[in-house]
């Protein structure tokens, strides 16, 4: 890795790990696990933003992909797949794949990764992207995140990165008992909140916001 790269991926790590012991009287954590660290340390954010803003991959803010998505921002990622508790067993599902950055992130921390995104162009970009890089235990498909992925469910983990105006009741079907669901829910622009769920192995669910963000809607089409 050049000097320059290195000295940006550190500065992002140092933001990352500044901004979650800022926010930990919100999110209950001060900070992140060894492991989602060395995930965010090894996955190359560079390689998952266009070309021309290469420069600020390593900006602790989301970026543009196209077709009016983005890249999240790093402290997101990580904040978001830290709540998860994965295990290196773990079978999860990503509503949102965009860039595949969050996916790459993910498959470093579980056994496998299943993750869609309703704009084609973006599921078969990152697809090679990820394959190129490496990233084996991901399999991407193009498809409506409200309906979830049934074919692999139950999952032990399901992340959507996405702003939902509800909870997509087919996403907590397809969790396991024990298992937790991260999601922004709120309106475009509007006020959304993190919300971690867990369900019990009772199957009930109990849900606890986390955060303020802003992210781009997940969009209902049929
Ligand atoms: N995790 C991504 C963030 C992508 S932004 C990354 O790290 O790059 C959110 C993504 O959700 C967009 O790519 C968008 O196309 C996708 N999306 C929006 N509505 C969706 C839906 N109903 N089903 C699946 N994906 C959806």
């Amino acid at each position: 890795m050049g000097l320059k790269r290195e000295d940006g991926k550190r500065r992002m790590l140092d933001d990352i790990r500044a901004e979650i012991n800022y926010t930990q009287p919100l999110t209950g954590k001060a900070s992140f696990s060894k492991d989602v660290m060395e995930a965010m340390a090894d996955v190359p954010r560079e390689q998952f933003v266009p070309d021309d803003l290469r420069h600020s991959a390593f900006n602790d803010g989301p970026l543009p992909i196209g077709y009016g998505q983005t890249i999240s921002q790093p402290f997101i990622v990580a904040l978001m797949t830290e709540l998860l508790l994965l295990t290196p067993e773990d079978n999860v599902l990503e509503i949102g794949t965009g860039s595949g950055y969050q996916t790459a992130v993910l498959s470093r921390l579980c056994q496998s990764v299943y993750s869609m995104d309703i704009v084609s162009e973006l599921v078969d970009a990152a697809a090679i992207r990820l394959q190129t890089l490496g990233y084996e235990n991901v399999n991407i498909r193009v498809g409506n995140g409200y309906h979830g992925w049934p074919e692999h469910a139950p999952y032990d983990a399901i992340m959507v990165t996405a702003a939902a105006p509800y909870i997509p009741d087919h996403l907590i079907e397809q969790l396991k008992p024990g298992g937790k669901l991260v999601i922004p829910v709120g309106q475009q622009f509007m006020a959304q909140q993190l919300i971690c769920i867990d369900k019990h192995l009772d199957g009930s669910v109990h849900e606890r916001p986390v955060l303020r963000v802003s992210f781009v809607p997940l969009v209902r089409r049929p």
